[in-house]
């Protein structure tokens, strides 16, 4: 069994997938090692173990509170399976990543995130959670709870999340335009401005002369503008990457739609992005954007024959201890790479040293090569995650390689 990638094949002995929390619990308890697999859309060994459950056999039993404000759902549910439920009662999310395919759980656990200058990362979301931990005992933890931050970004090192509570609000249209080849100087006159043309914004770019697309996605309705800094409306529907055919992408020129249609770029039922593809990302701090950009502009030639496309989006600040976006507003740098890996990790030495004096802090569930002390350098709270791992799961049960690589 493989990733979504095809770049990792699943070393477990096992895959086990219970139908009741008691049966997980059983599972969990006597696994000296395991890993909770959610939907393999991970680009490296971060969900392999000795032993995986996957959590798609347990209830989803999507309940909404509406005067909390909040819904409660199996944590492996997908985004799009829990948007359909969510149009019924009509709520949305904050945001979504750019596809729906992607388990809640996963995501919350890797701090998944879209784009958007005031929209925190998807794990901003959870209120509260449902863990299994390796003693086969069942823990909720809220909003408020200490230890709280620690626990939701848990890179799934602190146990099974069973069921999660995300924060909703009421449910809203949104619509989506495409613009072509805005300068890279009116990127770096103008980078703020670009970036609160719309709730969510995406550049996609091969470094070459221009920044190719501005994807903008608007809450409120409004006219798609025909220019937007010297960047041109495009006349048809776009695919992120130059040539591929858009019939799997969201609708765009500025046509209104629920939230779930139009957030991610890829729809639900059709094959996202490019297929084969390996992908990689950096967050830096908002304030080094624009130097970052132009150190990977500086790589063009190293980048260009291994990437697909790049994809640069803003995300919100908060305090989620392992959360790239920890304490700072950041921009996250995109890599949607050809499936060579060799070829991808050589470059990535490139730019991962490129990126260094940014600060630059990895997407846990992409590949990257940073090690555990270059990790520690990076996260003010990692010491703190370390006790709360030994708390939470003291025979180092949901331990694994990628864990002790990377982080620990
Ligand atoms: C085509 C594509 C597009 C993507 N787009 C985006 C994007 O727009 N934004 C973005 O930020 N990322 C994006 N990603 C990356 C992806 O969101 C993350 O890798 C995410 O973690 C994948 O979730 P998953 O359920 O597939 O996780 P898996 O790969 O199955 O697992 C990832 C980690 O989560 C843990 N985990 C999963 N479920 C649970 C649970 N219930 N309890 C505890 N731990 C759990 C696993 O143990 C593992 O450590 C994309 C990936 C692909 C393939």
């Amino acid at each position: 069994m493989h990733n979504w990638g095809g770049n990792h094949a699943y070393r477990a002995a096992r895959l086990q997938r219970p139908r009741t929390l008691d049966e997980l619990r059983r599972i969990v308890e006597r696994a000296p090692r395991v890993r909770v697999l959610g939907t393999r859309h991970a680009f490296s060994d971060i969900a392999d173990s000795g032993e995986l459950v996957a959590l798609d056999a347990l209830p989803a039993d999507v309940v909404v509170d509406h005067a909390a404000g909040t819904v409660s759902c199996g944590a492996g549910i997908t985004y799009g399976a829990l948007a359909a439920q969510l149009a019924r009662e009509q709520v949305a999310l904050h945001n979504l990543p750019s596809l729906p395919h992607i388990a809640v759980g996963g995501s919350i656990a890797a701090a998944t995130h879209g784009s958007g200058d005031a929209n925190g990362n998807l794990a901003t979301a959870v209120a509260a959670l449902e863990v299994v931990t390796s003693s086969g005992d069942v823990l909720t933890v809220r909003r408020g709870d200490a230890g709280f931050e620690g626990v939701v970004v848990g890179l799934g090192a602190t146990g099974a999340v069973t069921r999660v509570t995300l924060d909703v609000e009421p449910a809203y249209d949104v619509s989506q335009y495409v613009l072509e080849g805005l300068a890279w100087e009116a990127l770096s006159e103008r980078f703020d401005a670009i970036f609160a043309s719309g709730d969510s914004v995406s550049l996609f770019t091969r470094w070459g002369d221009a920044v190719d697309q501005v994807w903008v996605k608007r809450r409120a309705p409004a006219d798609a503008p025909a220019e937007l800094f010297g960047a041109r409306a495009a006349a048809s529907e776009r695919h992120p990457i130059a040539g591929m055919d858009p019939v799997n992408c969201t609708a765009q020129l500025g046509r209104p739609g629920p939230w779930s249609d139009r957030l991610p770029h890829f729809r639900m039922g059709f094959t996202p992005s490019a297929g084969e593809e390996i992908q990689s990302e950096y967050l830096v701090p908002r304030h080094h954007a624009l130097a970052a950009i132009q150190a990977l502009r500086g790589l063009a030639g190293t980048i260009g024959p291994l990437l697909f496309v790049s994809e640069i989006r803003t995300v919100a600040a908060d305090r989620l201890w392992m959360s790239p976006q920890y304490g700072r507003d950041s921009v996250a740098l995109h890599f949607t790479w050809r499936r060579d890996q060799p070829a991808v990790e050589r470059v990535l030495e490139s730019v991962e040293a490129a990126l260094a004096p940014f600060a630059a802090r990895p997407h846990w569930g992409k590949l990257f090569l940073a090690d555990a002390a270059t990790i520690g350098g990076l996260y003010e709270r990692r010491g703190d995650f370390a006790k709360l791992l030994e708390r939470m799961d003291p025979r180092g049960a949901f331990r694994n390689a990628w864990l002790e690589r990377h982080v620990i």
